[in-house]
């Protein structure tokens, strides 16, 4: 659910039912608000336990979160409140390289947080530490 909730900020806006499969709304607009995502996250995570599809919820809502991080930095931005907002660091396709390692780290540690109590991460930081001393 993670990947494809990676891909639907785009997707959702193509107008499948349509022959031209042209977008039916602007890019990065509805389908990229922030706010949405955020909620969605909110509550697939607050229904863990009491709904079986709620983790298949927390996927993709984490999906288009990491989506979202991801077309933040190029110029055309992501509308997270109201307004787009861009932090204007690289063109699209750019840094992709970049972002799917900040992506895998941030996977690393959150797995590490959640089922190993940090010990990797802990190792990782006393390695650079003793290193840089
Ligand atoms: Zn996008």
């Amino acid at each position: 659910m993670g990947f494809i909730g990676s891909t639907a900020p785009d997707w959702l806006e193509v107008a499948w039912w349509s022959r031209s499969r042209r977008l039916w709304i602007t890019h990065r607009t509805l389908t990229h608000w922030g706010l949405a995502w955020i909620a969605l996250l909110f509550y697939s995570y607050e229904q863990l336990g009491k709904s079986t599809p709620a983790p298949l919820g927390v996927g993709f809502a984490i999906g288009g979160l990491m989506h979202l991080l991801a077309d933040w930095p190029n110029p055309l931005g992501v509308p997270w409140l109201c307004c787009r907002h861009s932090l204007n660091w690289w063109k699209s396709g750019r840094c992709d390289l970049l972002v799917v390692a900040a992506s895998w780290i941030g996977a690393f540690a959150c797995a590490d947080y959640v089922w190993f109590h940090g010990i990797h991460c802990a190792w990782i930081m006393e390695c650079v530490r003793s290193a840089t001393r």
